[in-house]
């Protein structure tokens, strides 16, 4: 009972007849700018007019591009292989820098790119954030993804933000990741950041594509420093101490002279480099300024002594080696002679009956080389 009819209940909108249900329009959606469809595209021209588009810089045609390098479908492959093409010829003015940013989930690492990403807009950079996000390809899920994140970043014009592609091997992930990069870097990003979820193997990953590693901790980390793993703090270049505000400033700041005595004894991933170690507060910006700084002298440091190249050579050979080790990989068991006898060749190890030395030499056999390998 209400004021307004004495029968019709409250929720029930001015102006309608009471009936037991209705229906209420709901909230219109609005297609996402950063995640069109995958676009029909057929011909070599259109790859041409879009690659021409990411050259100019144009949001649209960068998320297009992306999507089609990202997708699975074999028509799509060699439109995404033109448009790389097509964008590698073109030199760019300097390259970006590339910088991975890492840190166990809840260590703050939307919030910092979000607090970062703003400070490096607001001094004129064009930053791209791009996620590898190793649950998407093993779940399905997304730790990375399912979050409201980088409310401020996301509306900024200099900015733009992919998440992880959702589907594939790890290895599957980081191939799109680079391409992305390439993309992103076509398009006039100077500053590319990879955000990663620092659990095990998509470090070392998002470490083999960047220039600089950022690794996030928070107060406390110190007490499991005995159990840490000691790979992880040397892949990175540069680690900061979160959360260091309010009554978690003392912690933090424990913490991060705990942490200047155990990079001491480790091995730089960088020769001549000993990471610093910050105190920050992605909260409330502070040392915002430092980490600029920080990233600063690590570029000028890695450009003077020849590293900066040096790594991104060994790094543009090692992918070249992956990706033909991949795709060896993938043809050789697309083959239907070798997935049956695979099997086969599996079941036997399984019981006992085949080492499986000699199951891979028997299955290598069926490679049939028209040129003898020599070795
Ligand atoms: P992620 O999982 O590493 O991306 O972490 P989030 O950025 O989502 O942060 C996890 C939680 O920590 C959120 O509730 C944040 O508000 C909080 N947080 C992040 N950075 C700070 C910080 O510098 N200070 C404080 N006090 N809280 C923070």
């Amino acid at each position: 009972m209400n004021e307004r009819t004495g029968n019709i209940p409250a929720w029930v909108p001015e102006g309608q007849a009471p009936f037991a249900s209705m229906e209420i329009p709901g909230v219109v959606r609005v297609e996402k700018q950063d995640s069109p469809k995958v676009p029909p595209l057929k011909k070599a021209d259109d790859a041409k007019r879009l690659a021409a588009g990411v050259l100019e810089g144009h949001r649209g045609d960068l998320a297009r591009a992306i999507t089609l390098v990202e997708s699975n479908a074999p028509g799509h492959r060699p439109l995404a292989r033109e448009i790389l093409t097509l964008i590698s010829q073109k030199a760019q003015p300097s390259p970006a820098h590339r910088i991975g940013v890492s840190g166990v989930p809840g260590a703050g690492k939307s919030t910092f790119i979000e607090a970062f990403g703003n400070f490096l807009c607001d001094r004129g950079h064009r930053l791209a954030v791009l996620t590898v996000d190793p649950s998407s390809s093993i779940s399905g899920g997304s730790i990375l993804g399912d979050k409201t994140r980088m409310e401020l970043l996301s509306r900024r014009e200099e900015c733009f933000i992919r998440p992880s592609p959702s589907s594939g091997v790890l290895g599957g992930v980081t191939r799109k990741t680079r391409e992305t990069i390439l993309l992103c870097e076509a398009a006039g990003y100077d500053t590319i950041l990879v955000e990663t979820v620092g659990v095990g193997q998509s470090e070392i990953e998002v470490r083999s594509m960047v220039d600089c590693f950022v690794l996030l901790m928070i107060a406390g980390a110190g007490d499991e420093l005995q159990g840490m793993k000691k790979g992880i703090l040397e892949i990175a270049d540069i680690l900061a101490v979160n959360k260091a505000d309010g009554s978690n400033e003392i912690r933090a700041l424990g913490t991060r002279a705990e942490l200047e005595r155990a990079v001491a004894f480790l091995n730089p991933c960088t020769e001549g480099w000993t990471p610093p170690v910050l105190a920050i507060s992605a909260l409330t910006g502070k040392g915002m300024q430092d980490m600029n700084d920080a990233l600063t002298g690590f570029h000028q440091h890695v450009r003077t002594n020849g590293q900066y190249a040096a790594r991104r050579k060994l790094q543009s050979i090692s992918w070249w080696k992956a990706l033909v080790e991949q795709e060896l990989r993938a043809r050789f068991f697309a083959d239907p002679e070798v997935s049956t006898k695979a099997e086969i060749l599996e079941a036997r190890i399984s019981q006992g009956s085949l080492t499986p030395s000699l199951a891979a030499e028997e299955l290598l056999g069926l490679i049939n080389f028209e040129k003898p390998v020599s070795r």
